[in-house]
């Protein structure tokens, strides 16, 4: 991996290859911007160019220093994330122990702060006190979701740097790269999952997407049978494995499609179902699809909640979903 790898944040690197040209890299900067924006990646490749033996503006990923780092195993390299809920002083403490000594001749140490947003004020405070010792040749990266989910007086010692979501396309390739094959990948592209959420393969997740299409239609076509859809072992497995936020997903992203297709949009990268789509999009409207829509984000927002059961979440959803349908369905000639 290089800098090459991200084009989407073409101008996050930019900036950061700018700072390192004028030898104007700062102690602190904070990474900001959408889940998949790939800041802790870029954050390593940061972490390896400053100290890259080669020098240049790309990490050359062959030297020494650059394989330890993208291995995870270099000393002078640290990612911390919260542990349970929190960042927690303790580990700060022992960052700072670790730290103790003075870096080789020449090297940066760089700690990566993931999920910076979940550290408390004082926590920070011994971070950022830390960093700032004259010296140590430090550099701390900090990564959150909302720029504003710092606090300030951390966040004013940091550069920010903004990161934008990148496209499906973008993601897609990331997908395969981790083993998803099409149309698969280009599917999970649309929604906000990290690789190591999903435990399953490329046909294992088709399949969940094709029943998720099986129970749109008799959703759409308001047949009773789509509650007892949710009895079907997929489903209850789904349930079991706390993955219900997966399939509301895949319903979202199928709905969206099937509303494109109403309006003849097309999308190349899901030629795989066209046909089913079509079928749906011929019988529904646009405006009933946005409907429904909002209908499964409402559901989303809910489950994974202690207090409700996933389960009946789904049940009162393909309730709503059924009011919402186009009442002349049936007229229309589909059962
Ligand atoms: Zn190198």
């Amino acid at each position: 991996m290089s800098f090459q790898s991200y084009k989407a944040q073409k101008r996050v690197i930019e900036f950061l290859q700018t700072a390192i040209k004028q030898d104007r890299v700062a102690h602190g900067y904070l990474f900001y911007g959408p889940k998949c924006a790939y800041k802790r990646e870029i954050a390593i490749e940061f972490a390896k160019v400053v100290n890259c033996e080669k020098g240049q503006l790309d990490p050359c990923d062959e030297c020494p220093t650059c394989m330890q780092i993208q291995s995870g195993n270099h000393p002078d390299v640290v990612v911390i994330e919260p542990d349970g809920n929190v960042i927690k002083m303790e580990q700060i403490k022992q960052l700072q122990h670790r730290f103790r000594y003075q870096s080789a001749p020449g090297m940066t140490r760089v700690v990566i702060l993931d999920s910076a947003d979940r550290m408390r004020i004082e926590t920070a405070n011994t971070l950022l006190k830390f960093l700032e010792e004259p010296t140590s040749s430090m550099l701390a990266i900090l990564i959150t979701e909302q720029e504003k989910s710092i606090v300030q007086t951390v966040r004013s010692r940091c550069q920010t740097v903004r990161f934008v979501e990148p496209s499906w396309l973008e993601l897609a390739k990331r997908w395969q790269v981790h083993g998803i094959q099409p149309p698969m990948n280009y599917v999970l592209a649309q929604c906000s999952y990290e690789f190591e959420q999903l435990e399953m393969d490329s046909d294992e997740l088709e399949k969940i997407f094709r029943h998720v299409i099986e129970w749109s239609q008799l959703l759409v076509s308001k047949q009773s049978t789509a509650i007892v859809t949710i009895q079907e072992p997929w489903f209850q497995e789904m349930i079991q494995k706390k993955q219900v936020t997966l399939v509301l997903d895949f319903l979202m992203i199928w709905l969206r499609y099937v509303s494109r297709l109403t309006i003849r949009m097309s999308d190349e990268n899901m030629v795989d179902f066209i046909q089913q789509g079509r079928n749906i999009a011929k019988r529904t409207t646009q405006n009933a699809c946005a409907k429904m829509m909002e209908q499964v984000m409402i559901t989303r927002k809910l489950v994974a909640r202690p207090e409700l059961s996933d389960q009946s979440l789904i049940e009162q959803l393909v309730i709503q979903l059924q009011k919402d349908a186009p009442s002349d369905w049936t007229k229309l000639g589909y059962s």
